[in-house]
């Protein structure tokens, strides 16, 4: 039986990429922060808690990575832990880049050190180009971050980078655009809209406040996504791949789409200027044409679909009682 390590399991990706190996014959170990009051709500709720080996182990540790690897021997490693809200780097940015990038030079490092066969995948993000002059963004894109998470994941990103091309390891990252699922944890802009668009359609609420609904990204679905993480450590060469939908829509249309669908009127819909970012992305779409032709993985959800699959899943939860604490 093949092990796989997920940093990062209790996180939207890591619980829906635990279901996949779960599902694909591995067995899943899960590490958490030993700091950090984790919530493992979301294994429970795809009923996979009980299949899965959980560790607390300190990522930032260099001789905790190491024990780690010797503890479990894995075959394949998916480094997806991260301060992941761009939002919030810019309130704590010395704390975001030290999460996001230590531990991804430690466990490589213990990679070097130790087993240099182990595959090693790490979660970046269409973040790190910034704002670019043209899109598709494309595999000769420059990176042009414009907040404290955008210039970690380069870091993070260069770093798994030299590692490959100094050593010849196994390491790659999935360069990810923004994708969603009911388990989104509550700071994240789909799941404020979905769960305020609700309220308000149950007369629980009368409105609610947005930042800047003009900029355009480009969604997917995460269940998609992280079928592609694992097909980018099948390769015969490790290569980064940008994993996307290819279109991007305005969040102001993905805001209507939500409302109409749950029967909220958009008449409850403020724009509240002090929701702004310092720094903001105005369009940002990928070129997903690698994916398809190496991977054989292309996205199944538009943006559209999967704010649709997203408010039904939700509504069924709150029917029956099952409320994402995330
Ligand atoms: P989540 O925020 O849902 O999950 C992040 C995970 O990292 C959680 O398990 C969380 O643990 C852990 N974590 C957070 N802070 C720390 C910390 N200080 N120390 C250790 N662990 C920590 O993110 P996603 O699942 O959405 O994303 C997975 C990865 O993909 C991240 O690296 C993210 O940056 C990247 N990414 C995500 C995109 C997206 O659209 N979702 C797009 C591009 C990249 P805890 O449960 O304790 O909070």
């Amino acid at each position: 039986m093949k092990v796989a390590l997920v940093t990062g399991i209790t996180g939207q990706d890591g619980t829906y990429l635990a279901q996949h190996l779960i599902d694909e014959g591995y067995r899943v170990v899960g590490v958490l922060d030993p700091l950090r009051d984790s919530n493992i709500w979301g294994l429970d709720y795809l009923g996979i808690l009980s299949s899965i080996t959980l560790m607390r182990v300190n990522l930032h540790d260099f001789i905790d990575c190491q024990r780690l690897l010797l503890e479990t021997e894995p075959d394949e490693i998916y480094h997806l832990a991260a301060q992941s809200s761009v939002s919030a780097s810019f309130r704590e940015p010395a704390m975001t880049m030290r999460v996001n990038t230590q531990p991804v030079i430690n466990l490589l490092e213990a990679i070097r050190t130790l087993n240099t066969s182990i595959r090693f995948y790490h979660a970046s993000s269409s973040e790190m180009y910034g704002r670019v002059d043209t899109c598709p963004i494309g595999a000769k894109t420059l990176f042009n971050p414009v907040s404290p998470y955008a210039v970690s994941k380069v870091a993070a990103h260069q770093t798994v980078r030299s590692y490959r091309d100094s050593y010849s390891l196994y390491a790659v990252s999935g360069i990810l655009f923004n994708h969603e699922s009911v388990l989104r944890k509550s700071g994240f802009f789909t799941r404020k809209l979905i769960q305020s668009a609700i309220d308000i359609a149950a007369g629980k609420r009368d409105s609610v406040s947005f930042g800047n609904l003009d900029v355009r990204r480009d969604f997917g679905y995460a269940p998609d996504y992280i079928k592609a993480m694992s097909l980018m450590l099948k390769q015969e060469d490790p290569q980064d791949f940008l994993i996307c939908t290819g279109k991007s829509v305005t969040l102001r249309d993905i805001v209507e789409h939500v409302f109409k669908r749950v029967g909220a009127s958009v008449e409850a819909i403020h724009i509240d200027q002090s929701l702004y970012r310092p720094n903001e992305i105005s369009d940002i779409y990928g070129d997903p044409s690698r994916a398809s032709e190496v991977l054989q993985w292309t996205s199944q959800h538009d943006a559209l679909e999967t704010m649709d699959l997203l408010v039904d899943e939700t509504l069924e939860m709150v029917r029956n009682g099952k409320n994402s604490p995330l």
